[in-house]
């Protein structure tokens, strides 16, 4: 048997309930078979054996008290993964389906997205299955204290450093932050995300959505097309969707789309983005209180989607950016993308694709961004909110928005001239994976037998 064949049933045989974690393990691994053909280094020196177990999981319970004084008991997670060649670096998920398979992958994923960026940042994720919807702006403060009492004794400027995902925002960021520095007495840039008055970068807030952006403006610019003038489908409303969006619109493009837990909105005049930060940013209530603000807009509850299918890949369009979270795009929403005419996918989500819906879209020879590349801007302005934090000097939104762009081109560059070298011409999946797992490997190997 292959080493990567291997190294795919220790994985399931090791973590049998861990689905995803499996799928984030074997998208990567798979696309390696060329680099480890070629060097024999990375399996003599146990490469693949080191990266699939976490250099440690941290599991650990997180007790509140509601407003009617009910106490409440959650699981909490920071899994450190690889700091060959930097802090670990990943944000924290609250949300319901939290469980230690989604950390899991999305902590092995951020191994190669950080080392992509090309800054000093090893891989890392953590969050809890707290639900934030419906609870008051007391109970996340409450929640997020509680989870920082036992989160502090782990993480560090240097050691660790946390950031958003789903569920924790500014806000989060904020509760989380005060805790840290009152238990520790400490002020230091141990947080990413932070407010623009204590340490926050300018372009953080944006940076994942006008990230994965420019990634799709490169990709499409290879192929001399543009966004301006184009239809677009993006899924999700949160911080990804609603900065994607925004990027869009500036370009001359049009997205028509948007998604919550509870259904779909299309607009035929194109999505109206005060509105929707209305809803989502102040508000904090469900994509239905849109199509009462517009009569242009049509929304599909969850309930009536077609079985097995997401409808916001059905509606035509030239470029899709899912943007809410993994698996959320089959191979069925794959080919009707692609039989729609979409020529461009650009993924602001962890892994919103499924292998099936890849293959499909690299056999269709689209513009295909995976998320470790595409969705690479956010946690690459974190790098940056690090670089400003050390130096205690904050630098301009135009200044860091260029450094943001010059980092998408640069990732877009190195994962296509990688996929070439390797026999493998506009594969950016064998590209991104190949060129964010060498400069691990190779640093964990210059490292020794550690
Ligand atoms: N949660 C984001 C990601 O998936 C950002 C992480 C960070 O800024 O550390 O990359």
């Amino acid at each position: 048997m292959s080493y990567v064949n291997n190294i795919i049933n220790l994985v399931k045989e090791k973590y049998p309930e861990q689905a995803e974690f499996h799928q984030a393990v074997k998208e990567v691994v798979e696309s390696l078979e060329p680099i480890l053909k070629k060097c024999n280094k990375y399996e003599n020196s146990a490469i693949l054996e080191r990266l699939i177990i976490p250099d440690r999981e941290i599991h650990f319970r997180v007790t509140w008290e509601d407003d009617n004084g009910k106490i409440n008991v959650n699981r909490g997670y920071r899994i450190e993964f690889n700091s060959a060649i930097g802090p670990y670096k990943g944000g924290l998920r609250f949300h319901p389906s939290v469980n230690p398979s989604i950390i899991k992958f999305l902590g092995f994923e951020q191994i190669f997205k950080n080392s992509l960026t090309t800054l000093s940042m090893g891989g890392g994720k953590g969050g809890s299955d707290f639900d934030p919807k419906g609870k008051s702006n007391n109970e996340i403060m409450r929640f997020c204290q509680a989870f920082m009492n036992e989160l502090f004794r782990h993480i560090g400027a240097h050691t660790d450093v946390p950031a958003g995902d789903i569920g924790v925002g500014g806000r989060e960021i904020g509760y989380l932050f005060g805790q840290y520095r009152k238990l520790t007495n400490r002020f230091d840039g141990v947080l990413t995300g932070k407010a623009l008055n204590w340490g926050g970068s300018l372009v953080r807030k944006e940076a994942t959505g006008y990230g994965c952006v420019y990634f799709a403006q490169e990709m499409l610019r290879q192929r001399g097309e543009s966004l301006d003038g184009k239809i677009c489908s993006v899924s999700g409303s949160g911080n990804v969707a609603i900065y994607t969006i925004e990027k869009l619109q500036q370009l001359g493009a049009k997205p028509v789309t948007i998604s919550d837990s509870k259904g779909m909105v299309y607009d035929k005049d194109g999505i109206d983005l005060e509105l929707l930060k209305e809803i989502k940013e102040v508000k904090r209530v469900s994509l239905e209180e849109y199509v009462k603000n517009k009569s242009s807009a049509q929304y599909t509850s969850i309930k009536d989607y077609p079985k097995g299918k997401n409808p916001v890949w059905h509606i035509p369009c030239f470029a899709a950016f899912p943007s809410a979270t993994q698996n959320e795009l089959n191979a069925d929403d794959a080919e009707a993308l692609i039989k729609n005419g979409c020529i461009c996918v650009s993924e602001g989500a962890n892994m919103p694709s499924t292998i099936e819906a890849v293959h499909k879209f690299i056999s269709a020879k689209i513009c295909y961004g995976p998320g470790k590349a595409a969705n690479a801007g956010g946690v690459a302005v974190s790098g940056l909110e690090m670089a400003q934090n050390a130096s205690m000097t904050p630098w301009t939104f135009e200044y860091t928005d260029k450094r943001l762009h010059q980092i998408m081109e640069d990732i877009f560059n190195n994962a296509s001239q990688t996929a070439k070298e390797f026999g493998e011409e506009g594969n950016l999946v064998i590209g991104a994976n190949i060129a964010g797992f060498r400069k691990v490997a190779d640093a964990m190997i210059d490292q020794g037998v550690i």
